[in-house]
């Protein structure tokens, strides 16, 4: 019988696929998150779950020292990344390999779930951040069934799923790059799925497209944006009451408020993350259309590097530079007192009241003003908070 909780449990799904009875199967939560409920009927008690889940083990990765700044060469495609492209450019790689990507994609409007991919024209699906958790759904089965037959993959996730990938596969194979993202948490997919269907019913009309993270004119890291009816975009910025409710990490998973992986010991092959703090710490290298900072954990990860050298802008950094930026390679982000009843109504109350209730308060008078501003007032702002 497994031992992780919804306090506990990351929803990575290595416990699922490796009963040998098949019988976990992954549940929502009163909060919408997916946690593993067992047939105890059928459970012959083997512990295999508790054996593969990584929640219930150590993080022995070990700490990573070297990082480079990335910025992919290929404006075309590196347009729908989030930061400087690095996650496309090893993509592109890997698919003129032969091989396979698996990564979050949107597959409806309002849903995230991990895909896998063989073509370079369904890349832009994996491209760009969801701050919702994704579901990786059968994908550590689908990953292991090409890794077998010799295929090279790519996989790319939170370090949490990334962490249950490695699990659940129990051997090393030469084939398989492990990504991951610095992450500061995940929300709940059902809070995503609910606050899509109130824009839709506020805004009388369908929500064609809503993007996370986009770059403007104004560069990267400021905007999200949203589509309506197929046509109509708009920007939005920490006026978004879910954006600001994830940003401010109101609404995280639990096991995130205590992330084994907040810190510089990396799962992954590489850990990709926006390079904030360029502009002072390596301003030579400051892209308008974006800069990844990459954290190189392996000697597989620092070869894959390497090979990208002619389809991008690569240079090696001081990991130190881009460590102050980044709280989560420090520490899991901080449990709010709000988180508590953060969730309470979601599955009861209409969407309505919930929405005003939770979420709406999230966004403050200030936030609406500073919404107001030019980008390029906004700019100055912080460039003279943060001193650079
Ligand atoms: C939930 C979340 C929190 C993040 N927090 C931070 C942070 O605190 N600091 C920081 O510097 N960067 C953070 N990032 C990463 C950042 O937004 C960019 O993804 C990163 O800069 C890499 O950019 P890129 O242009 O190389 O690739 P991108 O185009 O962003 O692609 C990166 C990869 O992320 C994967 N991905 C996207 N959404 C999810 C998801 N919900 N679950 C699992 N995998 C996903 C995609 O499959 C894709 O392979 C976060 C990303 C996510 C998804």
């Amino acid at each position: 019988m497994i031992s992780v909780n919804n306090k506990t449990c990351t929803g990575c799904r290595a416990c699922e696929h490796t009963c040998p009875k098949k019988c976990i199967s992954m549940k929502a939560d009163t909060e919408g998150f997916l946690i593993p409920s067992v047939d105890i009927k059928e459970c012959i008690k083997c512990g295999a779950c508790d054996r593969v889940c990584p929640q219930l083990k150590k993080n022995n990765a070990p700490e990573c020292s070297e990082a480079v700044a990335f910025h992919f060469n290929n404006t075309e495609i590196n347009k729908y990344s989030t930061s400087g492209g690095a996650f496309a450019a090893l993509a592109t790689l890997i698919l003129e390999n032969k091989g396979i990507v698996i990564g979050a994609a949107f597959t409806d409007v309002n849903h995230v779930n991990h895909i896998s991919i063989s073509s370079s024209d369904e890349l832009y699906r994996l491209q760009g951040s969801k701050y919702v958790q994704s579901n990786t759904l059968n994908t550590y089965v689908q990953a292991k069934h090409y890794l077998d037959d010799g295929r090279l993959v790519l996989y790319s996730g939170t370090a949490c799923q990334i962490a249950g990938l490695k699990a659940f596969l129990d051997k090393d194979y030469n084939n398989l790059l492990c990504v991951d993202v610095i992450c500061h948490g995940v929300s709940s997919p059902l809070l995503y799925e609910k606050y899509i269907e109130w824009l839709q019913e506020k805004k009388s009309c369908e929500v064609s497209l809503y993007h996370f993270r986009t770059k403007s004119d104004a560069g990267w890291g400021h905007y999200g944006k949203i589509v309506l009816d197929k046509k109509k975009e708009q920007l939005f910025s920490s006026n978004d009451p879910y954006i600001k409710a994830f940003m401010t990490g109101q609404n995280y998973r639990e096991c995130c408020y205590e992330c084994h992986y907040a810190n510089r010991k990396r799962v992954s092959d590489l850990t990709l993350g926006d390079f904030w703090g360029i502009q002072s710490s390596y301003p030579e290298l400051y892209h308008r259309d974006g800069v990844s900072a990459v954290l190189i954990n392996s000697i597989k990860g620092k070869e894959w590097m390497e090979q990208l050298n002619t389809m991008a802008c690569i240079k090696a950094v001081d990991i130190e530079k881009i460590i102050p930026y980044q709280e989560n390679l420090q520490h899991p982000t901080d449990r709010p007192e709000t988180r508590t009843d953060f969730y309470n109504g979601l599955k009861a109350q209409n969407n309505n009241e919930y929405m005003k209730k939770k979420l709406l308060p999230c966004v403050t008078i200030d936030d609406k003003l500073h919404a107001l501003l030019p980008m390029k007032l906004k700019y100055a702002i912080k460039r003279l908070r943060k001193g650079f």
